[in-house]
């Protein structure tokens, strides 16, 4: 589709229900009816920078901060791995202290429990994530967050727009499985800026996008914002899954905590990932990156209970394989 196309579906509420069946018969098509889980551990959310959506920005004095060490997060791992996980995302704020020495003890560790691994730990120097990819991790999930270059200038004080755009190109050049993505609903996006979007993902050749409806924080410089629609952020996912047939797209958790079935609603409309939360309940509530978050007074158990029931119950199937993208021909 060119941008002219999506910029009318994405303004128009009248064809949304052929919008998440086409895209829904695509992902059929293109990655078949088995759901990938990507066991999440949240082991950091100390964060030196500033962007003015996220609960976790640096100047928020609120937030009880949080490390977790390698022989802790190692069980969480190990745990995950037990329960059936076979890919581990790893996430943080920007957190210094895990420095590329601290980072590739962690990975070796891991990678010997024969997972796939993916790291979501920001921006970093080309040599640093040729470091990781050297000590096995797999993938990388950094979202674009949005293509607007006067947004992103807008709502990321000190950081650069060309850098972040950078990374993605090193990660690809690298040979990652690169995930990315952008936001939807933040003050002052335009539609055709959600266009483009979704343009730069196909022009990166992203083998994972993930969207998620942005949802104000108390703690931000965007307390009193508008938040994101749902429906808006699952046409952006649903165009997505139509213009990159094969590639794997989250059902985020964004989006559930703006609907309360919001995950299996992505799962009927082009989705084919979910992440549920291993990390244990005494640090999930201080992952605050937005309000509301689900299932913060769960275990790993229940959460992995919880979604697979759900998935189950609208005849999909729980992947027991590593879950790589698998290109079609014509991608
Ligand atoms: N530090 C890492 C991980 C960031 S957290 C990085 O820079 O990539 C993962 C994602 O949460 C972010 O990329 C952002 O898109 C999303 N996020 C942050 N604050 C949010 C909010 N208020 N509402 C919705 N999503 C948010």
């Amino acid at each position: 589709m060119n941008s002219n196309e999506m910029i009318e579906i994405l303004s128009d509420n009248t064809n949304n229900d052929w919008l998440f069946s086409e895209a829904d018969k695509i992902r059929h098509e293109n990655v078949g009816d088995e759901v990938h889980l990507r066991g999440l551990i949240e082991f950091s959310n100390i964060c030196k920078r500033q962007c003015k959506y996220c609960g976790l920005r640096s100047a928020n004095k609120e937030v009880e901060r949080y490390r977790i060490l390698k022989d802790e997060l190692l069980t969480y791992a190990q745990k995950a791995v037990k329960m059936g996980y076979r890919t581990l995302v790893l996430q943080s704020g920007e957190d210094d202290f895990y420095d590329t020495d601290k980072m590739v003890e962690i990975i070796r560790e891991i990678k010997k429990l024969d997972v796939a691994l993916t790291l979501s730990i920001g921006e970093k120097t080309y040599d640093e994530y040729k470091a990781f990819k050297n000590a096995g991790v797999d993938r990388y999930l950094l979202r674009i967050e949005t293509t607007d270059k006067k947004l992103y200038g807008n709502m990321h004080p000190n950081a650069s727009y060309e850098n972040r755009k950078q990374c993605l190109y090193d990660l690809k050049r690298l040979g990652y499985e690169t995930g990315t993505g952008c936001l939807v609903g933040l003050p002052n996006q335009t539609i055709e800026s959600l266009a483009d979007d979704i343009l730069f993902f196909k022009e990166l050749d992203a083998d994972m996008v993930g969207i998620g409806p942005f949802i104000p924080h108390e703690q931000t410089p965007l307390a009193d914002a508008k938040k994101g629609d749902f429906w808006l952020a699952l046409k952006v996912m649903a165009l997505i899954r139509i213009n990159l047939p094969d590639i794997n797209i989250p059902a985020t958790t964004a989006m559930e905590t703006l609907n309360p079935n919001g995950r299996i609603i992505a799962l009927k409309s082009g989705a084919n990932v979910v992440m549920p939360n291993v990390t244990s309940k005494e640090y999930r509530a201080k992952y605050e990156i937005y309000p509301n978050k689900i299932c913060i007074n769960e275990n790993p158990e229940q959460c992995r209970g919880c979604i697979e029931g759900k998935i189950k119950a609208i005849g999909r199937t729980i992947s027991g394989e590593k879950g790589f993208r698998q290109r079609k021909n014509n991608s």
